[in-house]
C-alpha cells in the first residue's frame, strides 16, 4: 500500500493533520499503537484558552493564536466546547491587582471575544461565585474561556478524517521506516492479527507525543540535537464540589495557576500538576504527593475540605516540550515547534514537539504547508469552518439539542438528552435513529451506556475494549460498576 503520508500517533496532532490533509485530497494513513487519544490528549485540563499564565512569560503570539483558534473551535465543535466563566479570587502576595487587572484586559484584547463575556472585577460577597470560597477571599477576577471533552475532540477529528479519505487504524504500531529516495519504506505492526504490514509513504509525520523522539532517533534513524523535556502533570476529579458551572482558577504560593473545573454533571476537576519527567515516556499516573497538593490547593481556597480518600478518578498525561532551558517544569514554554528533517530528492518526516489542544488545527495548517514542497500543490486551508461531525448545530445553539433530542426520542431523561448531545452533536440522531422505545437500545453498562451506543462507538469509532468505551469515547467509568465492566468485556468480546 502507498500513500502520500503517514501520520504515526492518533492523538490531537496525528488526528487533526490527518483530517486536514485528507481534506485536500491526500491519500493518509494514520497509525496508533493503543487506542485513539490514549495518552496526553485524554490527560489535559479540558480548556480550550490562550493560556492567561502564559502572558506573564510575554507569549503574546502564543496567546493570541489560542484566542483565535479558540473561536475557531467553538464554531465547528460546538457540541464539544463549552464557554465558562473563571473566577480568579485574590491573592494579593501572589500578584498585585492591578497586574491581574491588566493582564485579564490585554487577555480579552488579544482574544477579540465574538461570544464570550468581557472580563470584569468581582466582590464575591453573597454572590455564586464567593459561596463556596473561604471567607478571607472577598474578591476577585471574572474572565471568559472554554472547556473541552479532549478525548472526543481527538475522535471526531479522526472520523472526519476517515469520512474524507484517510485509514485510521488503531492498535497498529509503527515499528520503523527508512528512506528509498523520495518515499518511506515503513513497517507496521498489527498488534490484534500480531502480523507485520509494509507500506510506503511520500511523507511522514511523527505525532508521537511523549514518544517523538523514540520514534524519531530509534525507529526513523534521525538524530535530533535537543531532545524533547517531559512534563508530567496529574488531576484528579471528586464529587462535584459547588454549584453553578462556573470554574476557578486558584493562585497557590508556588505561583502556579490550579483550575477548579465543573467535570460531568456530578464531578469537578482539579489540576494540574508540573512534574519533570524521568526520560522514558510510557504510561503515566498520579503520585501521592500529587493528590496531596491538589488538595492542599483547594483546601486554602473552599470551605469545603477535600482529601485523597475524596477522590473518585485520577489521570496523569506527559507533555513532550520543547527544551528551551527553564529551570523548573512549570515554566517550560508551552508553544510548539514543527522540526523538519528533509534533504531534497528525499522523503521528509516532520515532528511535533509540544502544543496544546487548542492549537491542534492550526498547527496542522502549518505542518501540512511545511510538507507541500515535497508533496506538490495542495488545495487551501479548510478546516476553519468546516464542522466536524456532530457540529452541523444551526446557528451553533447547542442548548436548543437536548430538547429537539427530547422530542424525537420521549423516553430519554434529560440529563441523558443532555449527555448525548454534548456528545455526539447532531449524530445522536443517527446513533438513535428508529429507536422507539428505551427497550430498543439494549440492555446497559453502566452510565447511561447502551448496546446501541457501544455498537456505534465500535462501529464508527474505532472503540475496541471496555477502557476505550468507559473512559476515552465516554467517560460512563465514572459511573460504571465492575459488573457493568464485566459484561461490556463480554460483550464486546462476543461481538
Ligand atoms: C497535564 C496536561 C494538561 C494539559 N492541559 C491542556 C489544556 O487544558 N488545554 C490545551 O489546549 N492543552 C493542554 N495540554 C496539552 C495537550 O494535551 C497536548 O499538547 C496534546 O494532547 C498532545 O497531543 P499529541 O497528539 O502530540 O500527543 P498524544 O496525545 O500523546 O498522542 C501521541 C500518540 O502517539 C502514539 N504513538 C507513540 N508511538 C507510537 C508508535 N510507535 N506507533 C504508533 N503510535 C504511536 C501514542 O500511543 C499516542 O496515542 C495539557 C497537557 C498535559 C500533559
Amino acid at each position: 500500500m502507498s500513500y502520500d503520508l503517514l501520520v504515526i500517533g492518533g492523538g490531537i496532532h496525528g488526528a487533526g493533520i490527518a483530517r486536514d490533509a485528507a481534506g485536500r485530497g491526500l491519500s493518509v494513513l494514520l497509525v496508533e499503537k493503543d487506542a485513539l487519544a490514549a495518552h496526553t490528549s485524554s490527560a489535559s485540563s479540558k480548556l480550550v484558552h490562550g493560556g492567561l499564565r502564559y502572558l506573564e512569560y510575554f507569549h503574546l503570539r502564543l496567546v493570541r493564536e489560542s484566542l483565535t483558534e479558540r473561536e475557531n473551535l467553538l464554531a465547528i465543535a460546538p457540541h464539544l466546547i463549552e464557554r465558562r466563566r473563571f473566577v480568579l479570587p485574590y491573592r494579593g502576595r501572589l500578584r498585585p491587582a492591578w497586574a491581574v487587572r491588566l493582564g485579564l484586559f490585554l487577555y480579552d484584547w488579544l482574544g477579540r471575544r465574538s461570544t464570550l463575556g468581557a472580563s470584569e472585577s468581582v466582590r464575591f460577597g453573597d454572590s455564586p461565585y464567593g459561596l463556596p470560597l473561604e471567607p478571607a477571599l472577598r474578591f476577585g477576577f471574572a474572565y471568559s474561556d472554554c472547556t473541552v471533552d479532549d478525548s472526543r475532540l481527538v475522535i471526531l477529528n479522526a472520523k472526519d478524517a476517515a469520512e474524507r479519505g484517510a485509514h485510521i487504524c488503531v492498535r497498529h504500531k509503527f515499528i520503523g521506516a527508512v528512506r528509498k529516495g523520495a518515499a518511506w519504506q515503513a513497517e507496521i505492526l498489527d498488534e490484534k492479527r500480531g502480523a507485520r504490514v509494509a507500506v510506503t509513504a511520500r511523507s511522514i509525520v511523527n505525532a508521537a507525543g511523549p514518544w517523538v523522539a523514540e520514534v524519531l532517533q530509534n525507529r526513523l534513524g534521525v538524530v535530533r540535537v535537543r531532545a524533547p523535556r517531559l512534563v508530567k502533570g496529574s488531576h484528579i476529579v471528586v464529587p462535584r464540589l459547588y454549584e453553578g458551572s462556573h470554574a476557578y482558577a486558584l493562585q497557590h504560593t508556588d505561583r502556579r495557576l490550579v483550575f477548579v473545573i465543573p467535570y460531568l454533571e456530578d464531578f469537578t476537576l482539579v489540576g494540574t500538576t508540573d512534574v519533570p519527567g524521568s526520560g522514558e515516556p510510557g504510561p503515566a499516573a498520579i503520585a501521592p504527593a500529587e493528590t496531596e497538593y491538589l488538595c492542599q490547593v483547594v483546601n486554602r481556597c473552599f470551605r469545603r475540605q477535600i482529601e485523597a480518600r475524596d477522590v473518585v478518578w485520577s489521570f496523569a498525561g506527559v507533555r513532550a516540550l520543547q527544551d528551551d532551558g527553564a529551570t523548573r517544569a512549570s515554566e517550560v514554554t508551552r508553544d510548539y515547534a514543527l522540526d523538519l528533517d528533509a534533504t531534497p530528492g528525499l522523503a521528509p518526516v516532520l515532528s511535533i514537539i509540544g502544543g496544546k489542544l487548542t492549537t491542534y488545527r492550526i498547527l496542522a495548517e502549518q505542518a501540512l504547508a511545511m510538507l507541500e514542497p515535497y508533496l506538490g500543490a495542495l488545495a487551501p486551508p479548510w478546516t476553519s469552518t468546516a464542522p466536524l461531525p456532530g457540529g452541523n448545530i444551526g446557528g451553533g445553539n447547542i442548548d436548543a439539542l437536548p430538547a429537539s433530542l427530547g422530542r424525537l426520542f420521549p423516553f430519554l431523561g434529560e440529563a441523558e438528552c443532555r449527555r448525548l448531545a454534548r456528545a455526539y452533536g447532531t449524530r445522536a440522531m443517527r446513533l438513535l435513529d428508529g429507536a422507539k422505545t428505551r427497550a430498543d437500545l439494549g440492555e446497559e453498562f453502566g452510565g447511561g451506556l447502551t448496546r446501541r451506543e457501544v455498537d456505534y462507538l465500535v462501529r464508527e469509532e474505532w472503540a475496541r475494549s471496555a477502557h476505550d468505551v468507559h473512559w476515552l469515547h465516554s467517560k460512563a467509568g465514572l459511573h460504571a460498576t465492575p459488573a457493568d465492566r464485566t459484561r461490556l468485556e463480554d460483550y464486546l468480546a462476543a461481538r
